[in-house]
């Protein structure tokens, strides 16, 4: 039985679509890791420990939750805190694709490791981090995509920028 659950993502930054999928799969396991992966192949606005702080400041309500940061496979990263629940958040058809692609290459680097695919919430379904930080860019308001401290952040970062 796994206690732990592993929630994979670039993060950057944490929207209120994560954050619903997070707080629902927290009652589920005894901690669930949510996973920085940092991929050097991708650009990102955030860096993986202002990503960090961010995931932690807008879950601090949630005290079975901890963050955490990792360069290379997920499978291996699983190994090391004996989890074999990867979490993953589905929002449109279009995720299904890649999700599914994802999880049959993690099947084959690790049998015992199971995806877990959660629905998003409809009230969620359109937000992602890159429509969150085109809408920051341009000054639109962030009020019901991420939390305020995310808000404060992208509003400083865009700023800075400039
Ligand atoms: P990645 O680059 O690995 O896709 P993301 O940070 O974009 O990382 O997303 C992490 C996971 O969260 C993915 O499974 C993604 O489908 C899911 N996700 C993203 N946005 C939402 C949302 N609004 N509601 C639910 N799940 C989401």
């Amino acid at each position: 039985m796994s206690k732990v659950a592993v929630y994979p993502g670039s993060f950057d930054p944490i929207t209120l679509g994560h954050v619903d999928i997070i707080q629902r799969i927290s009652h589920l396991y005894e901690e669930t890791v949510v996973l920085i992966s940092q991929s050097p192949n991708k650009a990102s606005l955030f860096t993986p420990q202002e990503r960090k702080e961010l995931i932690e400041r807008s879950l601090s309500h949630l005290k079975n939750v901890r963050v955490d940061i990792h360069e290379g496979l997920t499978t291996d990263y699983m190994k090391t805190v004996n989890s074999q629940v990867i979490v993953r958040g589905l929002r449109a058809v279009v995720d299904f694709e890649y999700e599914l692609t994802m999880a049959n290459m993690n099947k084959m680097l690790a049998p015992s490791i199971e995806t877990l695919l959660v629905f998003a919430d409809p009230k969620y379904y359109f937000i992602s981090s890159r429509g969150v930080k085109e809408v920051a860019q341009h000054g639109g308001s962030l009020q019901g995509l991420v939390t305020d401290v995310v808000a404060d952040a992208l509003t400083k970062k865009m700023k800075r920028s400039k």
